[in-house]
């Protein structure tokens, strides 16, 4: 059975045979259910918490 990935950024599954694998330097190995979230993480180093699309969200009353 295939193994279900969890977006490394925004949490979301990512369904088997989808997805942007990416290493890092340090052999940390990150999924990506999209370009989107490959670029915030990656290129622009947001913090998920801050975004509503994402299931990290914190919701700030
Ligand atoms: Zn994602």
């Amino acid at each position: 059975m295939p193994t279900v990935r969890q977006c490394s950024f925004c949490g979301h599954e990512i369904p088997p045979g989808t997805g942007l694998m990416f290493v890092k330097n340090d052999g940390t190995i990150l999924w990506f259910c999209s370009s989107k979230c490959r670029k915030s993480m990656l290129k622009y180093h947001r913090d998920p918490k801050k975004f509503k699309w994402t299931t990290k969200y914190l919701k700030v009353k």
